[in-house]
């Protein structure tokens, strides 16, 4: 039985790996609200899909970022929608709370 080493080379030198990743979720905020130039916004999308970890960081971001969204919408809405949006932040601050 032949153990095939698959991470040939260990010994934790990977500064330019760790440097990205810590780059990529220092930004990670600013990309979910769209803050950042398409520049870097590609950096960040490029990296994510390269990197597991920092994409799982992402998705969780994300889902957060997205249930946070839903209720603070950016336009303006009728009087009765935002009764149902303040209703929905009560469930949504009582999911985070409980999980
Ligand atoms: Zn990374």
């Amino acid at each position: 039985m032949t153990l095939h080493n698959v991470h040939s080379h260990h010994g934790g030198e990977e500064p330019e790996l760790h440097h990205a990743c810590l780059d990529a979720l220092s930004r990670i905020q600013e990309f979910l609200h769209h803050e950042l130039d398409d520049t870097t916004a590609d950096v960040i999308r490029e990296h994510l899909a390269a990197c597991e970890s920092c994409l799982d960081i992402f998705e969780v971001e994300n889902a957060i970022a997205g249930l946070i969204r839903r209720c603070n919408p950016s336009p303006p809405c009728p009087g009765d929608l935002r009764a149902k949006i303040s209703s929905m932040h009560v469930q949504v601050t009582h999911i985070r709370f409980e999980s």
